[in-house]
This record gives C-alpha cells, structure tokens and sequence, in this order.
C-alpha cells in the first residue's frame, strides 16, 4: 500500500492576528475555563481519513479565532475534543475506549467532546454510555459548531448538534494547517451515492458543493500563504457541482485552481467511477499543474459483488475508465480501495479482484476487510464472510500488489522525478518528498535547508512502497 500522508510539524495561518482577536470569547471563556488549570485551551485528536483531517484543521481554525491556545497533551487542556471516525467498526471502537479512560477521573474539570462521523452516527447514545462527555456535533452539523462552543461557554451543560438537513457546508474563517506542505481545500461535502457497505452518506448528510468563487477565493488565499500544492477534497470529489451561476464543471475548477498564481501543484480525492468523465483526463494532459494521479476506487472486481454494493458500474465499465486513463499523453498513475469479504463473497469473486489487480497495474490501493456498519444496507446481508477469511483474503490481495507494485516501482530505476520536499531524515542530507504521481521519493543531498523545496531526484532503487534516490544537480 502507498503510505499514508505525513503530517509533519504544525504550522500557522495568521496566528499573529489570531491571539486575543475576540474579546467576548475571552470574557465568556471564564465560565468555560473557570479554574487556572488548563486555561482557554483545547486539545484535539483526529481519526480517519483526510476528510477528518482537515475537518480537525477547521475546527481548530474555529477554537483559534475564539482566543483558544491548542495544546499537545490531555493533561495541559481544559477542552478534549476527538473526531471520530466509523467507516470501520474498530475505527468507531476506539473512541469508547479512549472516553472509558475519562471514567477515572470523575472530579475532572476537562470539558470532553465527540465530533465527527460517531457522533453522528451514535447521538445522544454517546452521552448514556459517557456521561461526562459534554459536546457531541457530527460532521454533517459543524456550520454549528461556534454557536454549540458559545453554548458550552455560557455554561450549558450538554449541548448537541446533529442535524442532517443542512445545506451549509462548513466555512470557517481562520483554518489551522498542521501540513506546511500541501493544503487541504475541500470542495463538496456528504455524499449523495448509497454504497450498501458504506457509512458516509448517513454520517456527513447529503452532498453540498461549495460555489467555485469561494473555492478560488480560498486557493488564492493558500497560495499568498505560501502553499504551492492543493489538496482538493470531496467523498465524491468529481461529483462537483457548482451551485453558484457560473456552473463550473469539476474540471473547469481543476483547470482553473491551478490557474492561481503561485499553485504548482493541484491534487483530487476521492473520485468516483461513475462521474469520472474524459474531461478530467483532458484537463490533466493540457494542464501542467495538475498531478499525474487519480485515485479511482473499484472495491471488487466482480460485477456481481459491485451490484450488490450499489456501486453502480460493472467491471467492464471500470476497466473502460482505466483505459481512458492510460490513454493520456503522460502517464498517470492510478491507485485505488478494495474491499474483501463482502456478504456472499466466493473464492470466484475474489479471484477475478485478484486478476483486476493484474490487469490493472495499480500503483497503489488501500485494501480492507469488509466490516458490517449500522445504517447500511448491507449490514444485515445473508452469508458473511467469517473474519478469519477475510483476513487470509486481504492478505492475498495485499500479498499480490505489493509485488505488482515492487514490479512497477523497479521499472522507474534511472528515471528523474521532480519531488516536493515535505520530510527530513534524523540522518544528516536525507530527505523525503512526493512526486507528481504520489510516489514516495528518499533521496539524499549534500544541499541543506530543502523543506518545501522543488528538487529533481534520480530514482536509484525502489521498494514497493517508495522510490530511492539521489538529488540530480
Ligand atoms: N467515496 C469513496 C469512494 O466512493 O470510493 C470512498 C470513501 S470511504 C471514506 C474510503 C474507503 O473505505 C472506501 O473506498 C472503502 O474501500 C472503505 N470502506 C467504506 N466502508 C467500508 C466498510 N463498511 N468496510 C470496509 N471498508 C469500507
Ligand atoms: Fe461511501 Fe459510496 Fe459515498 Fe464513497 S461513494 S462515500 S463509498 S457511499
């Protein structure tokens, strides 16, 4: 599997101008915070995905602006916040047991908070099983949450948001970037598709784009900061529809983002096979700026498990997709989600997922092993898989493309690639970036100070998961 993103070091927005920037929150933080102990400060721990993530960077965006100072540790805050994720069930686990630990300390000051896709899911169930916890606002409802802090501020003792009826997606005006790198921007919140598996269209409500000016708005915003790469994010990212008289097409704003001076870099996830259209490949071969790489989940190659989890196409259609993809006049690297163990999974099914992965060369995939969630469809489906299974399952399939992937990261040996520098070895001029294509570039360096720089990186050797080089210079 690609690795996940680093999130190296935290880095500020406007911090300057964020200290102390709201009397009223400091006045009425005296009823939040009535004891020296912690003080106005919060504490907040991120699970999941990159949605989460930035989702996480928001809030703490929000808590900022309100005279709030964040904190490393649970025992330096007075605020404890946790946003959840429950696209798993042993993602969702873990939010009980970090409040069990709370259990503990029943004279404990500590003002604790669920945000996110458990709270959303489970509501006021959260606050029964965890009666000290104080705050609980799911994903779809944060538009409210500075009014729900207000609340709490104020003295209230519990207070809830979890409305799904909203079209607001979440605006906030100071954002907390803990990646000094690349930016997150996201660009359509929910998801109005309905996997059978899936936990997201209940959890993060329907889908809400956000009109393309304020999308540009915001990349222009990150490029005067200093970001030379965006992350734009959606559930369903290519399912954009600009709700504003413009109507720009999810390409138009591909095209358009990277337009802002000072952008190097534009990057999209999570598309969706059904709206995946030629237009994005276009745009992606006309266009310098947008990276060589799409991430296009196929959750199973066989039609018969993609109908039964409302996915919408079949595997030939997929494949069709694929193809496009490839037919671009630079190669585009393609990494994808698969699920095994779906209810009424063969040995067949399985097989022709392995021989996807064949056909397919992916460059990386995130594989799982189905886990039954409530409010799915597919949560109460005849013949599930046994877990045991399913474990030998995902390991076959992550078995069978880390060798497609040492194959393919092999065949790169000699190549240079430009990396985006975002790591730093213990080990003095080693260091570590991102191609266009996603990969994982180590390199080393006589030069020093390269953090954030563009370099261009002779590709020596390569593992399955990264490549190995040296700096061209
Ligand atoms: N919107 C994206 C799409 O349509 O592919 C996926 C977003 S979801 C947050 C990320 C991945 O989690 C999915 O692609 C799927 O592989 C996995 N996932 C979602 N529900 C799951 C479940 N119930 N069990 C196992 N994996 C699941
Ligand atoms: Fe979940 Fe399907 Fe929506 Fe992706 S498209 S978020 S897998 S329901």
């Amino acid at each position: 599997m690609i690795c996940m993103d680093p999130m190296p070091q935290q880095f500020d927005i406007r911090l300057d101008t964020l200290t102390g920037a709201n009397s009223d929150s400091r006045e009425s933080a005296a009823v939040l915070s009535p004891t020296a102990s912690g003080g106005n400060t919060f504490y907040l721990e991120t699970f999941g995905c990159q949605m989460n993530a930035h989702d996480s960077e928001k809030v703490a965006g929000v808590l900022l602006g309100r005279g709030y100072k964040q904190v490393e540790t649970i025992d330096a805050a007075r605020l404890v916040l946790y946003n959840t994720c429950s696209i798993r069930e042993k993602a969702a686990q873990k939010i009980y047991s970090r409040l069990g630990a709370y259990a503990k300390y029943p004279g404990e000051e500590k003002i604790i908070g669920v945000l996110g896709c458990v709270a959303q899911q489970e509501g006021e169930e959260i606050f029964e099983r965890s009666p000290w916890v104080r705050l609980v606002c799911g994903s779809a409802s944060y538009s409210k949450l500075p009014d729900l802090i207000s609340e709490l501020e104020s003295g209230n003792r519990r207070v809830m948001g979890l409305d799904k009826d909203t079209d607001a997606t979440f605006e906030t005006e100071i954002t907390r970037r803990d990646n000094p790198f690349r930016a997150y921007l996201t660009i359509i919140e929910g998801c109005d598709k309905a996997c059978s598996y899936c936990v997201v269209p209940f959890t993060r409500g329907p889908e809400r784009s956000r009109a393309s000016a304020s999308v540009l708005e915001e990349a222009r915003r990150l490029a005067d900061a200093g970001y030379s790469e965006i992350q734009l994010l959606g559930q369903t990212v290519n399912s954009y529809k600009d709700p504003s008289a413009k109507r720009m097409s999810f390409a138009e704003l591909l095209v358009a983002v990277a337009a802002v001076k000072g952008i190097r870099r534009v990057r999209f996830t999570t598309s969706h096979p059904r709206d995946f259209g030629r237009d994005i490949v276009e745009a992606i071969d006309a266009v310098p700026e947008l990276c060589s790489h799409v991430h296009l989940p196929v959750q199973s190659g066989s039609t018969r498990i993609l109908r039964e989890m409302l996915r919408t196409y079949t595997r030939e259609e997929y494949l069709e997709k694929i193809a496009m993809i490839r037919a671009a006049r630079r190669p585009i690297s393609v990494t994808s989600d698969v699920i095994v163990g779906f209810p009424g999974e063969t040995e067949e099914d399985l097989e022709e997922t392995l021989s996807l992965l064949d056909i397919l060369q992916y460059d990386g995939v995130f594989a799982f092993q189905y886990s039954p969630r409530p409010n799915t469809a597919a949560q109460h489906m005849p013949d599930a898989v046994p877990e045991e299974e399913k474990g030998r399952r995902l390991a076959l399939v992550m078995d069978r493309q880390r060798e497609i992937q040492r194959a393919r990261n092999e065949s790169l040996i000699g190549n240079t690639y430009e990396a985006l520098v975002d790591g730093a070895s213990r080990r003095e001029g080693q260091w570590s970036g991102r191609c266009s294509s996603n990969r994982i570039l180590n390199f080393t360096s006589p030069r020093e100070n390269l953090l954030g720089e563009y370099v261009q990186v002779r590709v020596k050797s390569a593992s399955p998961n990264c490549l190995v080089g040296e700096h061209a210079i």
